[in-house]
């Protein structure tokens, strides 16, 4: 895989950046170009020296530990870093590029025009109740008032109130590659009707749109030393409040000044590094000591590693952590002396209970698996697939280890940013009372932006996703064409692998005006081909959760799911004799099975409509909102914060 030779040969780079870690990017904000992080890989001769011990399998290894290594881990209890909290040192040009900002409201987009049924939206509600983070720390200059966005009144609360920090990599609008920025999106968002304090914490990344970076707000800034490294890092927080749920930026520009958030683990590893322990640092700046810490993927796995060695005697180290898996397949591995350089963290999280993997090399979401307090994953499919050596990413027996503190809650999709209704970038809004009569239309407007032959008849198959090998996509392009009966067209939207880029743009030439290869990015063409298909693909290898099977669903389009992690657990396989389910679904990764999985959908379609239109409603009437998931989270919040 190309991004995996990357990763690779950038690798030995990362040693030599260890020693010099000063190289400035440009600052210009620069757009992102939605590429999914590279896949993990093994790290290689680097660490030759460390492998003359070669023992026994980390597998075997691991059932001998009996208590948690935390408990091992504490000595080293450094002095707090984020303590030095200094007033502005204006040692980084960063610092002063940073003027408070008086924010603009923000821009009330007109109510999208279509049908009536769209845009009844109330823009502006009432200020809402921010999270009340004490100021603590004196900071050099006066922050600006936090911009605030319009909240929707208060619900009443039936749960206790509960505060959590958000860490993670990305977040929708300011930055997505795919399901994760959807998720630290969506779920703080509705953590809030469910009576929760909620703080996201961010990178800066100089790719977040401008009109974001206008909102924010300067609300401290403190120096904090890094691992071995022997320096001191700027640490600024930039703020920004909406809907309830506060946004905090972490600032600095030497590592987050690139165009993409993800870059390759030569730059990622110290990246998030920094990153981890900045976000905690933040926190006990700000004074805001939160009841639970969720953190989310490698990036973000060390958090629970540092909160519980180098801040465990600090203020944040009282928190409860939450560790959620949405991709076991990036795991935020590279030699221990990297990681160790990084970090500082104390000789004993790099034992193979914690951060050590294969002996030499250091697993940063391993070691967060080992250090906090909850492991969730995004399906309970995928929370018992993770633990079998098929779908364990070679870290099976670490998560049988931890399996009593595991467990899965599925995701959900927003309504706000998902509804036919209201939905601004459709051709025509509809709703379940009237989709039958505009989704055609839907359909006939895609087949023209796209180019596509004209024709509300013929069966219109959606694909929208990562261009990756975890997406199924090798049995898709063994079976094109089979699928192309002239009654058939296929609309491809994605980016990724070469490989799948070229073959899609094959079958663009060879099936003139009948397929169709999006190779980009779009947001909001991704919401016209939700509308405008017949049926959704989504025949992945495996699939931790999968948010594109819902969205269509709720957009009336029928999903045709491999039977794997959230995809078994959100898509219920039609039954011909009763009517029931959501779907067409196939269980094997066999491209005869799916090829059986579309034929038996096209069947239903051009023979039995009045049956394939009852079960577009029926999906379209499916809850798949965050609601019975933000609940399920408060719960498990609430159980690790029993008072
Ligand atoms: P993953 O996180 O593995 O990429 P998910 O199904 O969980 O997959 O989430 C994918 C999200 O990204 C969905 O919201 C989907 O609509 C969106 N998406 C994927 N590819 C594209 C694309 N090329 N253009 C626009 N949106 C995309």
């Amino acid at each position: 895989m190309a991004q995996k030779k990357a990763q690779s040969t950038q690798k030995k780079t990362a040693e030599a950046k260890g020693a010099s870690t000063s190289a400035k990017k440009p600052a210009e904000p620069v757009k992102a170009a939605p590429v999914k992080s590279e896949p993990v890989t093994k790290t290689e001769p680097a660490a030759k020296a460390e492998s003359a011990k070669k023992t026994e399998p980390a597998a075997k290894a691991e059932p001998a530990k009996k208590a948690e290594p935390a408990a091992k881990a504490e000595p080293a209890k450094k002095a707090e870093p984020a303590a030095k909290a200094e007033p502005a040192k204006k040692t980084e040009p960063a610092a002063k590029a940073e003027p408070a900002k008086k924010a603009k409201p923000a821009a009330k987009k007109p109510a999208a025009k279509k049908t009536k049924t769209a845009a009844k939206k109330a823009a502006a509600e009432e200020v809402k109740t921010a999270a009340p983070a004490a100021e603590a720390a004196p900071v050099a200059e006066q922050p600006a008032e936090p911009v605030v966005e319009p909240a929707p009144a208060q619900p009443q609360y039936d749960t206790p109130r509960r505060s959590v920090a958000f860490i993670g990599s990305e977040c929708h609008p300011f930055v997505k590659t795919g399901g994760l920025g959807d998720v630290m999106y969506a779920l703080p968002r509705e953590l809030v009707k469910q009576n929760c304090d909620v703080r996201v914490i961010l990178p800066r990344y100089a790719c977040i749109p401008q009109k974001y970076q206008d909102k924010m707000v300067y609300r401290g800034e403190f120096y904090m030393d890094l691992g071995e490294t022997g320096r001191s890092y700027y640490v600024g927080i930039m703020e920004y409040i909406c809907d309830g749920v506060v946004y905090d930026f972490i600032d600095n520009q030497e590592f987050f000044s690139a165009g993409n958030p993800y870059i390759g683990l030569v730059d990622d590893i110290p990246k998030y590094c920094f990153f981890s322990k900045a976000a905690l640092a933040a926190l006990n700046y700000m004074n805001w000591i939160p009841d639970v810490i969720h953190c989310h993927d490698w990036q973000a796995a060390l958090v629970p590693v540092f909160q519980r060695t180098l801040f465990r005697d600090s203020p944040v180290g009282h928190a409860k952590t939450v560790l959620t898996i949405h991709n076991l397949r990036f795991q935020g591995i590279y030699n221990i002396p990297t990681i160790r350089y990084w970090t500082g963290l104390p000789a004993e999280v790099f034992n193979m209970g914690a951060l050590q993997q294969a002996w030499r090399d250091a697993n940063m979401l391993k070691g967060g698996l080992a250090y906090a307090d909850r492991i969730t994953t995004v399906s309970n499919t995928y929370a018992h697939e993770i633990q079998t050596p098929e779908y364990g990413e070679e870290l099976e027996d670490h998560l049988r280890y931890h399996s009593y503190k595991l467990r899965g809650i599925v995701n959900g999709i927003d309504y706000g940013m998902w509804n036919p209704a209201t939905d601004p970038a459709l051709a025509v809004n509809y709703d379940i009372t009237n989709v039958l009569e505009h989704k055609p239309e839907n359909k006939r407007a895609l087949q023209e932006e796209l180019g596509l032959e004209q024709d509300e008849s013929k069966f219109v198959i959606g694909l929208i996703s990562r261009l990756t090998n975890q997406k199924g996509l090798d049995l898709v392009n063994a079976i094109v064409p089979q699928i192309m009966d002239g009654n058939t067209q296929v609309v491809v939207l994605g980016t990724g692998d070469k490989e799948y880029e070229d073959t899609f743009r094959y079958y663009e030439s060879a099936y003139k005006g009948m397929f169709s290869a999006c190779i980009q990015y779009d947001e909001s063409r991704a919401h016209r081909i939700y509308a405008g298909a017949d049926a959704l693909l989504v025949p992945s290898r495996f699939e931790p959760c999968g948010l594109t099977q819902l969205n269509a669903m709720h957009y009336g389009t029928l999903p045709i799911v491999r039977e794997t992690g959230g995809l078994k657990d959100t898509v219920e396989p039609y039954n011909v004799f009763n009517g029931g389910g959501n779907g067409f679904t196939f269980d094997r990764y066999d491209a005869g099975l799916l090829l059986d999985a579309i034929n038996r959908a096209k069947t239903e379609y051009f023979t039995s409509r009045y049956h394939w239109d009852e079960v577009v409603q029926r999906d379209m009437a499916k809850d798949v909102s965050w609601t019975n998931s933000a609940r399920q989270y408060k719960e498990l919040y609430l159980e690790l914060t029993p008072w």
